[in-house]
């Protein structure tokens, strides 16, 4: 079975925190069958553009290293193969654009193929759910999402506010949620409300469920029945063929016991089988329902 996660921050850990343990690690995604892990570039936490662009130089030596040792990059999802780990670079936070659209092409010729509007903080595109929910895509955002949707970078509404996540489908574009849950099951402001999910379900979008506790349950007590709940949900709501995992390892720093890095994956498809999540739907979620995304965004 193929399994995509769209998103961890094992890049920013690596450059922001060397030396402290990793969730994700080569080992750990052949032993839990990952054939695509994307890595974020993140923001960080000095959004000044100095220090963006010498957070982001870090983070790609890194990943010029671990290429030496083996990692293999892809600019598609759909070069990920089965039994094999893959790697592909998204943007988390898209301060390193400046104000520059020309800039989108650069990063989809370094082989960016999702890039989040914002992190947590409010940028040159538009407005965190963090900040407020009102405040839509600027019209320097605006540009630069109909540029990545023409160059095939799905545009990235986790962390984004309500107002700017409808407007990239009033633009007739489906973006994706890489790293998000419910709002109906979990009330973080970080996640996504029945409305917006049955929205970007209709427009073709995809959601990559996040790993995170404080995002699955009020209380952050979660087992990974939880989990199961979120996607039970989305399934309800017409997220047949455009959900799956988003797991945000190296992320977070709470984890759902039992799931606390990928080679914890196995254990997480018993319990959807065991849920009743089956078939083409539990192979759907693991990794071809991203592939399918790609299919809609560019078609090859
Ligand atoms: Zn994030």
């Amino acid at each position: 079975m193929l399994i995509c996660d769209t998103h961890c921050d094992t890049l920013h850990k690596l450059n922001a925190h060397p030396g402290q343990p990793l969730d994700v690690t080569m080992e750990r995604l052949r032993s839990g069958g990952v054939s695509l892990q994307t890595l974020a570039l993140f923001v960080g936490r000095d959004p000044s553009p100095d220090a963006v662009q010498k957070h982001f130089d870090g983070m790609l030596r890194h990943f010029e290293r671990l290429k030496g040792e083996g990692w293999t990059q892809v600019d598609d999802p759909r070069d990920a193969v089965e039994g094999q780990v893959r790697f592909m670079l998204s943007i988390e936070g898209c301060e390193i654009l400046g104000r520059s659209v020309e800039r989108v092409a650069e990063w989809r010729a370094r082989g960016v193929r999702m890039a989040a509007i914002t992190w947590n903080y409010v940028n040159a595109l538009g407005t965190p759910a963090k900040e407020n929910a009102k405040d839509g895509l600027t019209p320097f955002g605006r540009q630069a999402v109909r540029e990545m949707a023409r160059l095939g970078i799905a545009p990235d509404t986790s962390h984004l506010n309500e107002r700017g996540f409808y407007d990239i489908l009033d633009m007739g574009i489906a973006p994706v949620a890489s790293h998000s849950c419910c709002r109906a099951l979990c009330g973080h402001f970080r996640n996504l409300t029945d409305d917006q999910l049955k929205a970007l379900f209709e427009a073709g979008g995809y959601v990559g469920l996040n790993f995170y506790p404080a995002f699955l349950s009020d209380d952050g007590r979660c087992t990974l029945d939880t989990l199961a709940d979120h996607l039970l949900h989305m399934l309800e709501l017409g997220g047949e063929g455009m959900i799956g995992f988003g797991s945000d390892f190296d992320g977070i720093e709470e984890k759902v016991p039992g799931l606390e890095h990928p080679a914890h994956l196995p254990a997480l498809f018993e319990t959807l089988a065991r849920r009743g999540i089956t078939g083409a739907t539990l192979e759907g979620i693991a990794g071809q329902n991203l592939l399918r995304y790609y299919d809609r965004l560019d078609p090859r």
